[in-house]
């Protein structure tokens, strides 16, 4: 592979940055465990200097019409698709994901949001009010101010895409901090908006870890924080922004479960299964990790899932025949195989997997476990890596009740040939994003979103742009003004 990395840790007001002053950040392989490049996290003056470019950058930016942002956005657009092969090469080695899969679906569906909202640019407007009297009024569709981003470490350049294309197509400036844990593609983003026409400080990346993204979120000078992370973490941004009422957006954890009847088209199902549970090594927030069978398939799925696990090729991602790559990190797989280890713990049969693998790298073997009951901690809570659980259900309701008996609300599922069943139990599902007989296809038309704790506002679709803009409502008066003395 040879990706250009970043040239340098920061990007800001339309230039490379680097900061001597910031600790170092090491960028590890996932497949290797090897440094690949040591960036450095921002000190506060770097911090203050994106958030001043981001600020000094509004007003030219916000006075353009739609349709110039727009254009922008969709050269943009076409560049990450020129790149797509060098910025998947490096989304593969910020994370470890397989290149067959970061060929597929990350520039390439961050080129489909810039793309997607620089066309929705040139359309936003407000609306006009007949009043009583000849009177009227009308709305202007305004943008927030400087927004800041906060990635997770799973989909970078897809996440900074879904963030900053409608945020900058309604005329917002923003701050961006990737995770510490992949911190490369992004800059990359920064320097392509660049070349595409992005003004200086419309678009700025700050490296760091948790502390830089605390001390952005909570800075007078962002009237918006958007996350994408887990629950514990959003509940820390949320609380901060509300103290200094900022919009926010919370992209967070899940739990999905995925139902699947008697007369599912197992194959399908099963398919379905495996995107759902081992696609990013089971790395991805909406997975269907929770597999609620009905028990008249539920031998028959379990034995055709395992089977079809023997085609997982597991390996160098950098391989295009890998399909199969190793966690993000050692702590994350650690995790995963603590969650294996209290599932064999609690009662639950492991069918499969589940093992570390030897070797450098950070991987292990996919793993399904069945028997699992409610109760048990692997079907409770968010393991974030390749475990899949399959419960067994008899009725409808049954399945609706235990489906929704969680804190989290991301996303659900319902395989089955019966259309009206089909759509009774999507209306029953307590989650933001469902899917009918697939899974996990997040187009950018449309809106992506949790319930519950897996968040607040939605990406995507026309729906991301009430949570980048705010109305401001004028009344026009045609008559004289009438006082009371
Ligand atoms: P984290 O919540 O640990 O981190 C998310 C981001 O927030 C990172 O950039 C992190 O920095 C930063 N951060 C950490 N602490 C703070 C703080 N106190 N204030 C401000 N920023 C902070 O999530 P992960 O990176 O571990 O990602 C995995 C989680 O993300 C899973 O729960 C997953 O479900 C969720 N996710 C949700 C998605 C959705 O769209 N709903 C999509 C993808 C993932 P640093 O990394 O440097 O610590």
């Amino acid at each position: 592979m040879t990706a250009p990395l970043p040239k340098a840790s920061h990007y800001i007001n339309g230039a490379w940055h680097d900061d001597p002053a910031g600790d170092p950040l090491p960028v590890v392989f996932p497949a290797t465990g090897e440094t690949v490049a040591t960036l450095t996290t921002a000190s506060p003056a770097t911090r203050d200097a994106a958030l001043d470019a981001a600020r000094a950058a509004l007003p030219g930016w916000r006075a353009m019409t739609g349709s110039e942002r727009g254009r922008i956005l969709r050269r943009a657009a076409d560049l990450l698709r020129d790149r797509n092969r060098a910025m998947s090469e490096l989304e593969t080695l910020d994370t470890g994901k397989p290149l067959q899969e970061t060929l597929v679906a990350d520039a390439a569906s961050g080129a489909d949001a810039l793309e997607y909202f620089g066309a929705v640019a040139a359309g936003l407007s407000g609306e006009h009010i007949p009043l009583p009297g000849g009177d009227w009024a009308y709305t202007v569709r305004e943008p927030l101010g400087v927004c800041v981003g906060l990635g997770a470490w799973n989909y970078p350049t897809q996440i900074a895409c879904w963030k900053a294309a409608p945020a900058l197509a309604c005329g917002n400036t923003m701050v961006f901090k990737p995770s510490e844990t992949t911190p490369l593609c992004t800059p990359m983003l920064a320097e392509i908006l660049t070349e595409a026409g992005l003004p200086p400080g419309v678009f700025n990346v700050v490296q760091g870890r948790g502390d830089v993204g605390a001390a952005l979120s909570t800075d007078p000078r962002v009237a918006k924080v958007s996350l994408t992370g887990s629950v514990p973490t959003g509940r820390k941004v949320y609380a901060a922004a509300g103290e200094r009422m900022k919009h926010v957006t919370m992209e967070l954890g899940g739990k999905s479960p995925m139902i699947v009847f008697d007369d599912a088209d197992l194959d399908d199902a099963v398919s379905a299964a495996i995107n759902g549970n081992f696609y990013s090594s089971g790395q991805i927030c909406s997975n269907g990790t929770r597999l609620f069978v009905q028990s008249g398939l539920h031998d028959a799925f379990v034995d055709r899932l395992c089977e079809r696990l023997k085609g997982a090729v597991i390996g160098d991602p950098r391989n295009e025949a890998t399909n199969f790559g190793p966690m993000v990190s050692a702590a994350q797989r650690d995790i995963a195989l603590g969650y294996v280890a209290k599932g064999i713990a609690e009662g639950a049969r492991l069918v499969t997997g589940g093992a570390a693998i030897d070797g450098p790298g950070f991987f292990m073997q996919p793993a399904i476990f069945a028997d699992v009951t409610d109760d048990m901690t692997i079907a409770r809570e968010e393991i974030f890596g390749p475990v899949a659980t399959v419960f067994s259900f008899e009725t409808e309701a049954e399945a609706l009740a235990r489906a929704n008996a969680t804190a989290f609300g991301l996303a659900g599922a319902v395989f089955t040939r019966d259309l009206a069943r089909a759509h009774r139990v999507v209306a029953g599902l307590e989650a933001g994003t469902c899917w009918i007989n697939t899974y996990n296809l997040t187009p950018v038309e449309m809106p992506f979103g949790g319930v519950k704790d897996s968040g607040v506002g939605r990406e995507n679709g026309s729906a991301a742009i009430e949570h980048y803009s705010q109305l401001k409502s004028v009344y026009v008066a045609m008559n004289g003004v009438e006082a009371p003395f």
